[in-house]
């Protein structure tokens, strides 16, 4: 079996000359083909669903034969493209302010530029904007606009946010009445076709399948060395179960495979794959917080492999829904296992649960340290983190570090800063050791 991973996720920038593990391969055939639909949708006669990933509810999607577009995926694949910095600057020219997500300026600036999607072919309109509301304001307003622009039928799913830090069987209920009255009825008038309950409940049992063998491979950082990178790694993993393909064979046969990659790899005692091949020796194990920075994606990467660090467990990758704490996908409950999926979100969890996660992490990852990787427009992540930071280093005693940039403007992506940052991060950890409490790197 090969080694070598590509150089992006989701199909979005040139690859290397490298050789691909077959689920890199199954990956990218499986996105150039979602694409190829949504290009093709108005010529073949079919629905386009707007939605976003967290809170996605893909397996209900599916139910009425309609096609997914993902905006923020859009973005994140123009980020890596280096497209997205003319977009932002398109839609700052229309007004949008600097400090708005650049995922939406990003969006709105693609659409503004005659929607060609991340391969340079024209994106349809959307037939339905079904908003599956759990915990980003931003997403209710990006909506908004784009309600605006196409004019089309919209679903709102409101999800009540964890303000206790638990989930309760009325929120379920809640969330479960809006399924059964609002957004149902809606994608049935939209697609014309009939919801049938026993197809989601297949949908959902392929779920379940695809989650037990992507916990597996989260887990395996729990080995030293860490055969994964969980957050630069871990970006491709999450790949498919985030977006378009959770609920089908495609994702099943895809982490099945990529478990078998990562079996082999524990079982022969190596590290994380990189862009440049094997990872050298671990000699820094992180828990990272924060979206990743996508226009240099891989010179991050790079700053950490480069000194050995891995980052074995990160929040990043429970943004699309978090699995490693036992919540599975349940056919048995369809209504109430989408609810209580949507409910269960990483920005839907209030900030005491967010630091229960970390600190979690932190022990059963055996961490040397903590990071966050702030990022400057994405308000639902970054409210907080200070506080975080302080908090998980009071409760581990490990020492923590704070950087900070952006996900798709590569205005805020400053490599001498961060490296500076990181160099020092790295000498602190050593320095603590050998037994020594320096003062914090950042
Ligand atoms: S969670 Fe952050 S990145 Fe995602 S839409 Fe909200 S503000 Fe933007």
């Amino acid at each position: 079996m090969s080694t070598a991973i590509p150089t992006r996720p989701a199909g979005a920038a040139k690859p290397q000359a490298v050789v691909k593990d077959g689920s890199m391969l199954k990956q990218k055939e499986m996105i150039s083909g979602n694409y190829a639909r949504l290009e093709s949708a108005v010529a073949d006669g079919r629905k386009v669903v707007s939605t976003f990933v967290p809170g996605n509810l893909n397996e209900l999607i599916m139910c009425f034969d309609v096609l997914n577009n993902l905006p923020e995926i859009n973005a994140i694949q123009n980020g890596m493209r280096k497209k997205s910095g003319g977009y932002i600057m398109e839609a700052e020219k229309r007004g949008h302010s600097e400090d708005v997500c650049t995922y939406v300026k990003a969006d709105l600036g693609m659409i503004e530029k005659g929607n060609l999607g991340p391969d340079g072919q024209k994106l349809p309109d959307p037939n339905l904007l079904l908003l599956s509301y759990t915990g980003c304001f931003t997403f209710m307003k990006w909506f908004e606009l784009l309600r605006d622009r196409y004019n089309c039928e919209t679903a709102m799913l409101h999800v009540p946010y964890q303000g206790d830090g638990q989930i309760t069987q009325s929120m379920i209920s809640y969330v479960v009445k809006q399924l059964r009255e609002e957004v149902i009825p809606k994608m049935e008038r939209v697609s014309g076709v009939k919801f049938d309950i026993d197809r989601l409940r297949e949908n959902l049992a392929r779920s379940a399948r695809a989650e037990d063998d992507f916990v597996w491979v989260l887990n395996s950082a729990r080995s030293k060395p860490s055969p994964i990178d969980a957050y630069f790694g871990g970006v491709y993993y999450i790949g498919p179960i985030f977006t378009a393909f959770r609920g089908t064979e495609d994702a099943v046969e895809y982490y099945q495979l990529l478990r078998a990659e990562i079996a082999e790899r524990l079982a022969n005692g190596q590290g994380p794959v990189t862009p440049n091949g094997d990872m050298g020796p671990e000699r820094y194990r992180l828990v990272v917080e924060g979206p990743p920075n996508w226009t240099s994606f891989r010179d991050f990467w790079k700053m950490l492999y480069d000194d050995g660090a891995v980052v074995v467990a990160s929040t990043y990758t429970k943004v699309g829904g978090i699995y490693d704490q036992g919540f599975r996908h349940a056919p048995a409950k369809p209504l109430e296992s989408l609810a209580e999926y949507c409910l269960g979100c990483y920005t839907n969890r209030n900030m005491p649960s967010r630091i229960d996660l970390i600190e979690r992490y932190m022990n059963e990852f055996e961490a040397d340290g903590f990071l966050i990787n702030s990022i400057k427009s994405c308000n639902s992540f970054s409210a907080g983190q200070l506080l975080m930071l302080r908090e998980i280093e009071r409760r581990t005693g490990k020492p923590a570090a704070f950087i900070e940039s952006d996900l798709v403007d590569p205005r805020y992506f400053s490599p001498a800063n961060i490296k500076n940052r990181l160099e020092s991060y790295f000498q602190m950890i050593e320095q603590r050791r050998a037994g020594h409490a320096p003062a914090r790197a950042a």
